[in-house]
């Protein structure tokens, strides 16, 4: 089956739903035994339930991948991941671009339980030689990056880190199993974001894992359960319903996008514009290479960088709402220095260029002409 057959097919019979069209929201903590010691494919809610189920085997089937697992967030599930993967005295090697969150769990969790983070730029997959030891465990990559659109290379950097025996995962929230599939490209750990385009309605927090090695299944299966960070049958309803028209919205979103960068690249207003799809982006030759398409962000630099021109342009804009999340189908802006990235210490901020003048656009899939008139008249003198 092709992509956008499976996110609307794979992974449920209604066969076995009382041919219900949709897969029911099986609203209940627990399933009945018909005597002491059966063994029942659901018990308990925490461990599965048909609802969640039919996610996992949808969204594992959309990432190519022979099992899928969700969580009640995205970082829930890089949680998971990383409990699975590193115990005391074990190193994990990150991307020093990624999502703020990611950096917060990273820096201030990991360390404080004796694992060695560090975080390197890895935008030349050699620095990674440069950095590996023995105790690295895991790398963890994010590409497209949150907020500058940095890219790494998935086939490189997991052919080296497999040298060293270090497992690889993949942030792939921004690209969406649409656009990107890492696993296909040699990772061995895939982590979304469903918050943002999978559920793509803004209306749904919840995290997605996907691996083909059974073992590492186990493992993070056994996190899953042993500590509880799972998502309600509702919130998996919720992410199905959103993965039905994902291959519709990806095409929209990066259309849109596009047009948005293009019309920006060298609006007066703008000092950068920063999108994998254009020729100047530092990795856009590999993002025509690993990517389907350029996605549906972009990231611009004012030319006045002030906190103050930011907050001028985010009040003007109309259309698009100020708000932390993206890959949602309206547009949105954050301030990626008080927002998404507030927790990061600001000469982390300074080194990787995340800026007070700068704003992380989610390109929603309303009509160009609007998403475009909106923008000139709040960049406008
Ligand atoms: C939002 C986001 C996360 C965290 O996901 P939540 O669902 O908010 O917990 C992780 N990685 C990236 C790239 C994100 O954008």
């Amino acid at each position: 089956m092709k992509f956008a057959t499976k996110a609307i097919h794979a992974g449920f019979d209604y066969h076995q739903h009382n041919r219900a069209v949709m897969p029911p929201i099986y609203q209940t903590s627990a399933f009945a035994h018909d005597a002491v010691g059966e063994s029942l494919e659901f018990a308990y809610a925490r461990t599965g339930t048909p609802t969640r189920a039919a996610l996992e085997a949808n969204f594992a089937a959309l990432e190519d991948a022979a099992h899928g697992l969700a969580f009640a967030s995205g970082m829930a599930a890089i949680d998971a991941v990383l409990r699975a993967t590193l115990k005391p005295g074990d190193e994990v090697i990150a991307v020093a671009d990624l999502y703020g969150g990611a950096y917060r769990i990273l820096d201030k969790v990991l360390a404080a339980q004796g694992i060695k983070v560090t975080f390197a730029d890895l935008s030349d997959a050699a620095n990674l030689e440069a950095v590996i030891s023995s105790n690295t465990r895991l790398v963890w990559l994010e590409t497209p990056t949150n907020p500058l659109l940095g890219m790494v290379d998935i086939a490189a950097l997991a052919a080296i880190a497999h040298q060293h025996g270090a497992v690889v995962a993949v942030d792939n929230t921004f690209a969406t199993p649409y656009l990107q599939n890492p696993l296909n490209q040699g990772a061995d750990i895939v982590v979304h974001s469903a918050t943002k385009y999978l559920g793509g309605h803004s209306d749904v927090l919840l995290g997605l894992v996907a691996v083909n090695d059974a073992a590492l299944f186990k493992a993070i299966k056994f996190i899953q359960n042993a500590a509880g960070a799972v998502p309600g049958p509702q919130d998996c309803f919720l992410t199905l319903r959103g993965i039905k028209t994902l291959a519709l919205r990806m095409e929209r979103h990066c259309d849109n996008a596009e047009k948005v960068a293009a019309f920006l690249q060298g609006h007066p207003a703008i000092d950068k514009v920063f999108f994998p799809g254009l020729p100047e982006h530092p990795g856009h030759e590999l993002a025509k290479r690993q990517m389907r398409r350029f996605g549906g962000i972009v990231t611009v630099y004012l030319k006045e960088d002030s906190r103050a021109a930011a907050s001028r342009v985010a009040s003007r804009l109309q259309l698009f709402l100020l708000a932390e999340s993206l890959g949602g189908v309206e547009s949105l802006v954050n301030h990626s220095y008080t927002m998404s990235h507030g927790g990061m210490p600001p000469e982390q901020k300074a080194a990787l260029g995340i800026r007070e003048g700068q704003l992380r656009l989610s390109i929603g899939i309303e009509d160009i002409d609007d998403i475009l008139s909106d923008l000139a008249q709040a960049l406008a003198e």
